[in-house]
């Protein structure tokens, strides 16, 4: 997949996740994002270790990229930003907001808008400095079957941009505990690629 690139007055997206696996979830939401904000190019980030997740090993982060790749030709818009694995940041949304900020990603050369579901909403109040996040950067929220964007107890709800993307009711837990059929659940290059290594106990016939 193409790396972010730092393009003056590009309209850029950043999509923050652990990505274990990529899915049609995620793809989906993200694609009506570029569409609705008019983004020249979409940036999926994986993250390393992001701390509201310690408690669970993840999928090693070249092969997380890896899948991120094979979903490159989905959409033209679609980018890689390794920053947050490649920098060694600690994993909070506002480290790697300021991290590209210093690298040039300023809001007089281009403009950055931050994306997350809906149940990333109901969760900001206990991320790392919200406010400061909010203060630092644009966030859209995409809706997401079972978190109603209306009952985010938040007082950031009127800070936020609600797109209109479209509902897809999968997650990476329902992929990796096998609840959802693989096939159905993430783009067929990267289900062969998880079925050729092992990933989640799946396994060639
Ligand atoms: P897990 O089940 O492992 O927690 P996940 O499916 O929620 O994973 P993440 O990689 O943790 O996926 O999510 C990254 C971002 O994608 C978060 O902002 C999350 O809200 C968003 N997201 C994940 N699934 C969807 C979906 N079906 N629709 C919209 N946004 C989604």
């Amino acid at each position: 997949m193409t790396h972010l690139q730092l393009i003056e007055n590009s309209r850029i997206g950043l999509f923050g996740g652990t990505f274990d696996p990529p899915h049609w979830g995620h793809i989906k939401a993200a694609m009506g994002a570029a569409d609705e904000l008019n983004l020249d190019q979409l940036a999926f980030l994986p993250a390393n270790n992001p701390p509201h997740k310690r408690d669970r090993k993840f999928t090693p982060i070249h092969k997380r990229k890896h899948m991120l790749e094979l979903c490159s030709g989905l959409d033209q818009r679609f980018r890689l930003c390794m920053i947050e694995a490649e920098d060694d940041l600690p994993g909070t949304t506002l480290h790697t907001v300021e991290r590209l900020r210093e690298i040039g990603y300023n809001e007089e050369f281009c403009h950055l808008i931050w994306l997350m579901g809906s149940d990333s909403l109901h969760d900001l109040p206990t991320w790392h400095s919200p406010e400061r996040l909010l203060e630092s950067i644009e966030i859209a929220i995409m809706p997401r079957p079972g978190y109603p964007v209306d009952k985010a107890q938040t007082q950031f709800l009127k800070e936020v941009r609600i797109l209109k993307t479209p509902l897809v009711k999968i997650s990476a837990e329902e992929i990796r505990s096998k609840q959802v059929r693989l096939g159905e659940a993430v783009p067929a290059p990267v289900a062969e690629y998880i079925i050729k290594n092992c990933l989640y106990g799946f396994a060639p016939d």
